[in-house]
């Protein structure tokens, strides 16, 4: 039986000896409401939440499943009182404004309480996780009336929200979204179209759901530039918000699928359904956007999620299952065997998951601060700081969501192959966290289209190489204080230093390389993804190597000896195992689009 504990002593590490949130939190202007005192007990109570009320359900929720009966949508056993225990511990609106029913705390602290969440069951956390989405579109594009009809009982949790933008001939491409919005005489419009895949997008958690949809009205142009953004309510709406007789959106089937078996999700059909626009018509897209970074921070969240949750499983049993004995001599003579942790190749693995764990925890929470930056800035209606912040976000939202998803999923993958045999059983939990992580590769942008984001547009098209520039020059700036150094630290300063000068020839290269061939921007996208994603985890890794390292010289840090000396040891197995794997992906990068396209795509098939 799989258990969770939420890893507060790394949290805690990651947040203030790391990236000091108590002084970022002041420069908010929110040290009040955000103190250490109220952030650590908020922590200690989403930790209790998360472990007593939501992690038993994990695999119970996977074995039971949803079930699709009359039209209605049942959730497995003990799904909507845990919902219920959410909406009142009042978790939904932790980061939104008060105004609204929220508790206008900084928008990381939501991130971090979605991670403790999404490790102890990732499923569940798709119900509240959907609605963020919805309420951070609403927040930036909805009128006054609307904000006032619907965002209060989306931030309390009484209701849910969805995405709606896939249509069975479209998922990556959207330009082919074909739902039609009808204009009606009274200013709504009438939607007609089928949706499917809409994660929550029919459940018996609330009794109303907020869907935002992309459709087309009748005059759009075709292509990304004719799609508009409506809000349609499950129940239809009066004046004062309160939901009343249903509207024509009808669930059609839930899919039958790997993993996340416990998440709905829905195939919709629109049947004349009333809509209101939201936003400006035909900059749907843009509006869709809006906050997008956060949500594939979200998502992104997921590999961390499930790299931690097989850790913790694969690490019990590798100190409790016995095979053989150490190379070098029995370690427990006592006992018939040694227990698996003590073999290298068992160490690899283990280590393995936990230095994704642990770097791409430090990755997210770096990326929550400019987030909290970018929020501050669009509640107070600061555009420009807001751009600012959101292209910066930007830059590194494709290496955190395809990159952190990609890993933990071999983390995953990692976590059965410790427990052997055990580990593809179910009992054990698994191959369930591994069925559970392959999704997070594939929704909110698969791998590739990140990988094509971030190379193609942020990269090469939007600044010309800039933010690689910008984020070396940091890489470069942490590095130089260590690089005298001998030890340990020494090394990985020499070899950040030289990753960031690498990865900027590799990308001048990738763009004179584009220029004379476009094609070897798609054929290099995922390894220079990759690429980018070892190197910025190596940064975030020497990060906390050395604040450990500092620790340990003036004995002040909070943490035992051991945490830091663990700390420091993990990045040194991050350096030498798991870094070494960008060299493959440079090459790679940098091999002709040629090899990918040469052979006419008749003769792939030799039947
Ligand atoms: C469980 C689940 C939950 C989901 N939840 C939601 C939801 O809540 N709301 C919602 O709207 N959608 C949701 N989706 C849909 C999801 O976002 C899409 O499946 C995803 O975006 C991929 O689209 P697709 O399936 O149409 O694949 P396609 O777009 O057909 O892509 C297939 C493959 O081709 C690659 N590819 C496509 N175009 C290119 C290109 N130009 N260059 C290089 N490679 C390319 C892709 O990377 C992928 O590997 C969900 C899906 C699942 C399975």
């Amino acid at each position: 039986m799989l258990t969770y504990k939420a890893p507060l002593r790394d949290m805690r590490f990651v947040m203030n000896e790391v990236f000091d949130y108590p002084a970022h939190y002041q420069a908010l202007g929110q040290d009040e409401q955000a103190s250490p005192e109220t952030v650590d007990a908020i922590l200690q109570a989403a930790a209790t939440f998360c472990e007593e009320v939501i992690a038993p359900l994990y695999q119970s929720g996977d074995q039971e499943g949803c079930r699709f009966e009359n039209g209605v949508v049942r959730t497995p056993k003990g799904y909507k009182a845990a919902y219920d225990q959410f909406v009142q511990g009042g978790w939904q609106g932790l980061s939104y404004p008060p105004e609204y029913g929220g508790q206008g705390l900084p928008m990381s602290l939501n991130l971090l309480k979605s991670e403790m969440m999404g490790t102890a069951n990732w499923a569940f956390n798709m119900y509240p996780g959907l609605s963020i989405g919805c309420i951070n579109t609403l927040m930036q594009y909805g009128t006054p009336e609307l904000k006032a009809q619907v965002l209060p009982r989306l931030v309390s949790g009484e209701w849910t929200g969805t995405m709606c933008l896939t249509e069975p001939q479209c998922g990556s491409d959207l330009a082919q979204v074909r739902t039609l919005a009808q204009p009606l005489a009274d200013g709504t419009y009438a939607l007609s179209g089928t949706k499917i895949f809409i994660s929550s997008g029919e459940h018996d958690l609330t009794d109303n759901i907020i869907h935002i949809v992309l459709a087309r009205r009748p005059d759009a142009p075709p292509g990304t530039r004719g799609i508009s953004l409506f809000l349609v309510s499950k129940r239809l709406l009066n004046a004062r918000g309160e939901a009343g007789e249903r509207n024509a959106v009808h669930c059609g089937s839930i899919e039958h699928k790997m993993g996340i078996h416990a998440s709905a999700t829905a195939v919709l059909h629109f049947d004349g359904a009333i809509g209101t626009l939201i936003g400006q018509p035909n900059k749907g897209l843009e509006a869709m956007f809006t906050f997008m970074n956060t949500a594939r921070i979200g998502t992104a969240i997921q590999g961390v999620a499930h790299a931690e949750l097989s850790y913790q499983g694969a690490l019990a049993y590798a100190q409790e299952r016995r095979s053989m004995r150490a190379l070098s001599g029995k370690k427990e003579p006592d006992q018939v065997a040694d227990a698996l942790i003590w073999h290298p190749d068992v160490r690899r693995m283990l280590l393995t998951q936990k230095a994704v764990a642990e770097g791409g925890r430090a990755m997210i929470y770096a990326a929550a601060q400019l987030a909290d930056r970018m929020y501050a800035a669009a509640w107070a209606g600061d555009q420009a700081t807001y751009n600012r912040l959101d292209a910066e976000l930007g830059f590194y939202t494709p290496i955190l969501k395809g990159f952190l998803t990609e890993m933990g999923l071999e983390a995953a993958h990692w976590g059965v192959q410790v427990m052997g045999g055990h580990g593809y059983i179910a009992e054990h939990g698994m191959e369930q966290i591994l069925r559970d992580a392959r999704i997070a590769t594939l929704y909110e942008g698969t791998t590739g289209i990140q990988a094509l984001d971030l190379l193609g547009r942020k990269v090469i098209l939007q600044t010309r190489g800039r933010c690689v520039r910008d984020m070396t020059r940091d890489i470069l700036a942490l590095a130089r204080p260590k690089w005298w150094s001998s030890g340990p630290l020494g090394r990985m300063a020499r070899a950040l230093t030289w990753r960031a000068l690498q990865w900027r020839t590799l990308t001048l290269r990738l763009m004179l390389k584009a220029r004379r061939d476009p094609e070897q921007v798609g054929a290099a996208a995922h390894d220079h993804l990759m690429y980018a994603g070892y190197v910025m985890m190596a940064h975030h890794w020497a990060q906390m190597a050395f604040v450990a390292d500092a620790a340990l010289r003036s004995g002040q840090g909070p943490e035992t000896e051991a945490f830091y000396r663990t700390k420091i040891e993990t990045a040194q197995f991050y350096f030498e195992r798991l870094l070494p794997r960008a060299d493959a992906h440079h090459r790679m990068a940098l091999a002709p689009a040629s090899t990918l396209l040469q052979t006419p795509a008749q003769h792939l098939s030799a039947l």
